[in-house]
C-alpha cells in the first residue's frame, strides 16, 4: 500500500496543456476520485501517476519516493482498464495467474495466491471456465483479479464501469467499493459521473479545462464548493446562482437581494462587483415571504419531493420542495433562503468567497 503525493503536476502534449499545475495527497488506503468532464485531464493524470506518460514538470513521490522519473514497471501500480483486457482463450485461472507466472512465482505459491484471490472477489467456481463465455460482471471481476493477484501499491482505474448499463454500473460501483474496504489498498478512480464520486470516493479531485478545481471529501466539496464550477457540476439538479451587483464589505453578515436582506455566513473577504449568491435546491422552501418570488414554470414530481422551477428577476431558480405541496405551473410562488446553507461567489472570478 502506498501514500502518493502530487505536487504540481504538468503536463504539456505540444502547445497544448492537458494537466496544470495540480497537487493533490492520496493517503495510504484511500479510495481518491478524479472527477470532471470530458477531456479536463482526468485520463493523462491517471496515466502520469502510473508512469506510462511523463510528466513536463512537477513531482510524484510514493511513499516519500520521487518516482516523477521512473518507468511504469518500477512503480509497482496496477492499472485497471476500461475495456476488460483479458486473454479470451484462457480460463478464469489461468488469465489471473498470469502475471505470476510472469514473475517467475513456484507453482504451488501461485495456487494459493489464485485462491485466495478467487476468494476475495467470490469467483472460486468458475475458475476452470473459459473467459469467453462470461458475463460482464464476472469479467470485470476476473480482471480486478488479475490486478490483484500482484498485490500491487495502488490501483489505478480509469472509468471501469463506463461501458456497462446503468444498474449494473451501480452494483459493480458497490462492489468495488467493498472490494476496497476489505482490501484497503490505495486507489485512484476515474469518472464523470458526480453521484459515483460522491458514493465511492474517500476524497474527490474535481478537474476542469486541465485544472484542479477542488480537492476534498465528498462533504466538503458538496457543502463549500470552492469556485462555481464544482457548484454547479456537483449536484442534481445544480446549485442555483443569484447574480447581484453590488459590495460586500469584509465582515458583512448579510446581502440585499432585491427588495430583501438576506442573511449570509459572515464573510471574511470583502468583495464588489458582480457577486453570486449560491444555493442549493434543497435549501429552497415555498413561502409566501420569501425574497425569490416567480412564476412557477415547471414542476417535477419525484416521489419523496418535487422541484419546482421559478421564472425569476435573477433567471431560473429550482426548489427542491414537499412534495405534497400543491403548485402549479402559471401560478406565482415565492421561495425562501436557508441562509445558514449558501454560498457566496465572485461572478467575475467564480471563486467561492468565504
Ligand atoms: P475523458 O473523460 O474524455 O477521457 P479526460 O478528462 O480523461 O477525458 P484526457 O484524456 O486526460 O481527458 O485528455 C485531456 C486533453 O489532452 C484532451 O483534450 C486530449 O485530447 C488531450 N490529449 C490527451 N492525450 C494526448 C496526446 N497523447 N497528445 C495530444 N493531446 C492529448
Amino acid at each position: 500500500m502506498a501514500r502518493i503525493e502530487i505536487r504540481d503536476l504538468r503536463k504539456q502534449f505540444g502547445d497544448f496543456t492537458a494537466v496544470r499545475e495540480s497537487s493533490f495527497t492520496i493517503e495510504d488506503g484511500e479510495f481518491l476520485m478524479l472527477l470532471g468532464p470530458s477531456g479536463c485531464g482526468k485520463t493523462t493524470t491517471l496515466r502520469m501517476i502510473a508512469g506510462l506518460e511523463l510528466p513536463t514538470s512537477g513531482t510524484i513521490l510514493i511513499d516519500g519516493e520521487d518516482v516523477s522519473r521512473r518507468p511504469a514497471s518500477e512503480r509497482d501500480i496496477a492499472m485497471v482498464f476500461q475495456m476488460f483486457a483479458l486473454y479470451p482463450h484462457m480460463n478464469v485461472r489461468k488469465n489471473i495467474q498470469y502475471p505470476l507466472v510472469s514473475q517467475g512465482w513456484s507453482r504451488d505459491r501461485i495456487k494459493e495466491k489464485v485462491a485466495e484471490v478467487a476468494r476475495i472477489l467470490g469467483i472460486e467456481d468458475i475458475l476452470d471456465r473459459p473467459v469467453g463465455g462470461l458475463s460482464g460482471g464476472d469479467r470485470q471481476r476476473v480482471a480486478l483479479g488479475r490486478a490483484i493477484v500482484r498485490e500491487p501499491k495502488a490501483f489505478m482505474m480509469d472509468e471501469p464501469l463506463g461501458a456497462l448499463d446503468a444498474e449494473f454500473r451501480e452494483r459493480m460501483a458497490e462492489e468495488r467499493r467493498a472490494l476496497h474496504d476489505r482490501m484497503g489498498a490505495t486507489t485512484v478512480y476515474v469518472t464523470h459521473d458526480q453521484l459515483e464520486a460522491m458514493q465511492m470516493g474517500d476524497k474527490i479531485v474535481v478537474m476542469n479545462n486541465a485544472v484542479v478545481e477542488q480537492f476534498g471529501t465528498p462533504r466538503q466539496i458538496y457543502d463549500t464548493p470552492a469556485t462555481m464550477f464544482v457548484a454547479d457540476f456537483i449536484g442534481d439538479p445544480s446549485m442555483n446562482f443569484l447574480p447581484f451587483e453590488g459590495s460586500i464589505a469584509e465582515g458583512a453578515s448579510s446581502v440585499r437581494l432585491g427588495e430583501a436582506d438576506v442573511a449570509v455566513p459572515t464573510a471574511r473577504e470583502g468583495a464588489q462587483g458582480k457577486l453570486a449568491l449560491g444555493v442549493r435546491p434543497e435549501h429552497m422552501d415555498l413561502s409566501d415571504d420569501g425574497p425569490v418570488r416567480g412564476r412557477v414554470v415547471a414542476t417535477e414530481y419525484l416521489g419523496n419531493t418535487q422541484v419546482v422551477t421559478l421564472d425569476t428577476a435573477w433567471g431560473e431558480v429550482k426548489a427542491r420542495v414537499d412534495a405534497r405541496l400543491n403548485v402549479r405551473p402559471g401560478e406565482t410562488a415565492a421561495a425562501a433562503i436557508d441562509s445558514t446553507r449558501v454560498t457566496l461567489f465572485d461572478d467575475a472570478t467564480g471563486r467561492a468567497l468565504r
